[in-house]
């Protein structure tokens, strides 16, 4: 099927197997693949690694701000994979940590953060043939995306494909701290003032609880088919 230029935004909770349907649309169609995650993860890395949030969770928002001017987040091609490196680094490992998970929220709700991340989510996108998950991408970030999909998964399979990511890393996860993480990251994400997750008003939506990846394909095919009048 031959795709026009456009941005694709993947947004919805967490867990509920954006990136792995991300990637997999941007494989099919050969667009580039951006995990917006990925860029509040490096950012919460940062902050953990150079004393931004203290032991009691407060985020030194001053020092944070001025820390990211000079922090470089970006993505390298490592065995055919877009990886997240700060500076030289690969931080690949370090950003899915349960450790990283369990502050990201707070540290995304911080509108200089966001800033920080859009900016280098828009350079990014400017191209088109993108496909970006997140979020707020169809939302905020491209509010004018093309096609808009907003994903979602009963509880039990969200926490059953975290806790077995997780596992596939060698974490050692307890399945009741990865399901109380899902909780407080939905409800962060949902209620921060600055650009809150919520489903895009011309997003579809997918529920893929019980959907294997290839009627995801098909689905999505059927979206884009109908939208831009493609026959085959
Ligand atoms: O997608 P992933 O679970 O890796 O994202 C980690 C966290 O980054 C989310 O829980 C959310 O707090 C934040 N995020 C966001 N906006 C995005 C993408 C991620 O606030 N567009």
């Amino acid at each position: 099927m031959l795709v026009p230029d456009i941005i694709i935004a993947v947004d919805g909770y967490s867990s509920t197997g954006k990136s792995s349907f991300a990637k997999l649309l941007a494989k099919e169609f050969s667009f580039l693949y951006l995990d917006s995650g990925a860029l509040y993860r490096g950012v919460t890395l940062f902050a953990q690694e150079n004393g931004f949030i203290s032991a009691d969770n407060s985020i030194d928002v001053p020092g944070l701000e001025k820390g990211m001017e000079s922090l470089d987040l970006h993505f390298s091609n490592v065995d055919g994979k877009n990886v997240l490196f700060c500076g030289e680094r690969n931080v690949e490992k370090e950003i899915r940590s349960m450790k990283v998970s369990s502050q990201v929220s707070p540290i995304a709700a911080v509108a200089e953060v966001r800033v920080f991340v859009d900016r280098k989510l828009r350079e990014a996108g400017a191209s088109k043939r993108v496909v970006m998950d997140g979020r707020d991408i169809g939302t905020t970030v491209f509010p004018n995306a093309e096609i808009k999909l907003f994903m979602t998964a009963s509880a039990e399979v969200r926490a059953r494909r975290r806790f077995d990511e997780l596992q596939a890393k060698g974490e050692n996860p307890q399945m009741e701290e990865v399901m109380k993480n899902l909780q407080e990251r939905d409800y962060i994400d949902s209620h921060r003032a600055v650009s809150p997750l919520v489903q895009a008003p011309d997003a579809f939506v997918l529920d893929n609880s019980d959907m294997t990846f290839a009627e995801e394909l098909a689905w999505v095919r059927g979206v884009i088919q109908g939208k831009f009048g493609i026959l085959e």
